[in-house]
Order: structure tokens, then C-alpha cells, then sequence
């Protein structure tokens, strides 16, 4: 073999190598907040992400009563249950940096403005049937309205939330946070994707990336915040991973 001929194999390994390291994607879990004076869930944590250039800002949404979608991890803030509230009494109250609690139309407004960020909306589970169909459609009705459908991924714990989405568009791309089922049973309800606990996808079914690799479906892990379990995943090919330290992810991604 000529020394040419070998270099241009040994190129090509070491390309494939960073290949097969540099798919991994960075999803900011509630943007990216850590040390940067920004709070969860807020508008500025989901401009630190875009400028770091994380694939995703995940953020959690939930309904209002009068039908406004805010961000929010509990079903309360500060004693105020949010289904149940108006988006004035919401508006009173501020987050751990001053900031107030943001609407999902104001992280879209700023979504637009780029084209690299994905919105990771996770929809919560709320206290009826009812209210789990509501928020979905009103979610997905903003989403569509505003023209930025190819820019959001959406995510739930609940069965129904995610059910309801896929209805109103199966190609919407819904991925189930749950973990209790197998990627055959996501494929069959046209599920996107998984979005599971390290744990389920380490400990209890370490061949589920593999297995729903093969079907198609895209997997994420979350939440991931120390190298050597950001190594372990990426090693297994998984296509996100969902952290509080997404620059810490970056810079093994990009070593
Ligand atoms: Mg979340």
C-alpha cells in the first residue's frame, strides 16, 4: 500500500471517529442558568443558550387559567398554582434573578431571531384530562401561528399530552420523558423519540439506545451534568443530552 493511500484511510478513520463524537447534541436543561446570573426557565437562561450554540433550550410550560402559556417547573410559583391563576396574578411575581415569569410567546419572539436553537417545550402534566388536552392544542396553536413549527421539539411526562400531539400532527416530534416504555412501543404509538433518566437508559435497559437507534426513533438522556457520564453517553452515540452544564458538554464535545 502506498504511504498516500494509508494516510488517506488513517484520515478518514480519525474523521469518522469525530463524526460518530460530534453527533451528540447539547440541549440546555431550563437554558442555560448555571453561574451566569440567569434563572431556570427564564428569558435570559434561553439567550445564554443560543449563544453558546446549544442545538436546544428546554423549558417547561404550563396553562394559565385565562389561557396564557408560561414557563415554570412546578405547577406553583411562590403559593401561586398556575392552572388556576390569572396571567395578572402571575405577572406580580418575580424569578430568583428579577426577571419576571416569562410567557412561551416571549421565548418564541426571541427564538425567531435565530435559526440554530431549537425550543424544547416540555409540556407538564396538569390536573385533568381536559387541561391536558387544552395545553397541547393552545402549545401547538402558538407554535404554528408564529410560523416556527420546524423549531421545536416537544417533550412530556404525561401519556396524554404526548398522545394528543401526535394526533394533531404526526410529525410533530414528541418524545416521552417517562421512561416505562420500550423504543418498540414508542415506535408503534409514533413517538419521535425517547427522552429518559440516566438511570433507565445505564442501569435498568442499557440496550434501549441501541434498539431504538435501529427503529429511528432519536434518543436523549437527561439530566446529565458530570463529564463522565457525559462520556458514557456520548460512547453509546446518543443523539441528546439534555444538561445543567451544557458548557461543560460542549467543550468535551468539541475536544
Ligand atoms: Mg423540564
Amino acid at each position: 500500500m502506498k504511504t498516500t493511500q494509508l494516510f488517506g484511510i488513517v484520515f478518514l478513520s480519525l474523521c469518522s471517529m469525530a463524526g460518530a463524537q460530534a453527533q451528540t447534541q447539547i440541549i440546555a436543561h431550563r437554558g442555560y442558568w448555571d453561574k451566569l446570573g440567569a434563572a431556570q426557565n427564564s428569558l435570559s437562561s434561553l439567550e445564554n443558550a443560543i449563544k453558546m450554540g446549544a442545538y436546544g433550550s428546554e423549558l417547561d410550560v404550563w396553562i394559565t387559567k385565562d389561557g396564557v402559556i408560561v414557563l415554570n417547573h412546578d405547577a406553583s410559583y411562590q403559593g401561586v398554582v398556575i392552572q388556576t391563576a390569572t396571567y395578572e396574578e402571575l405577572s406580580a411575581l418575580r424569578l430568583v434573578n428579577g426577571e419576571p415569569i416569562p410567557t412561551l410567546q416571549q421565548c418564541i419572539d426571541i427564538a425567531k431571531k435565530q435559526n440554530k436553537t431549537k425550543l424544547i417545550v416540555e409540556i407538564k402534566p396538569h390536573a385533568t384530562a381536559e387541561a391536558n388536552v387544552r395545553v397541547a392544542n393552545e402549545t401547538v396553536k402558538l407554535i404554528n401561528e408564529n410560523g416556527i413549527a420546524h423549531m421545536v421539539d416537544y417533550i412530556s411526562f404525561s401519556e396524554q399530552v404526548c398522545q394528543e400531539l401526535i394526533k394533531l400532527n404526526p410529525r410533530h416530534r414528541v418524545a416521552y420523558l417517562n421512561g416505562g416504555k420500550s423504543p418498540a412501543e414508542l415506535k408503534a404509538e409514533g413517538y419521535w423519540g425517547l427522552d429518559y433518566a440516566w438511570k433507565v437508559l445505564k442501569e435498568e435497559h442499557p440496550g434501549w439506545i441501541k434498539e431504538a437507534k435501529a427503529l429511528g426513533l432519536s434518543t436523549n438522556v437527561w439530566t446529565i451534568n458530570h463529564a463522565e457520564q457525559m462520556q458514557y453517553f456520548i460512547s453509546q452515540g446518543i443523539d441528546y443530552i439534555t444538561t445543567d452544564n451544557p458548557q461543560l458538554l460542549k467543550g468535551l464535545l468539541t475536544k
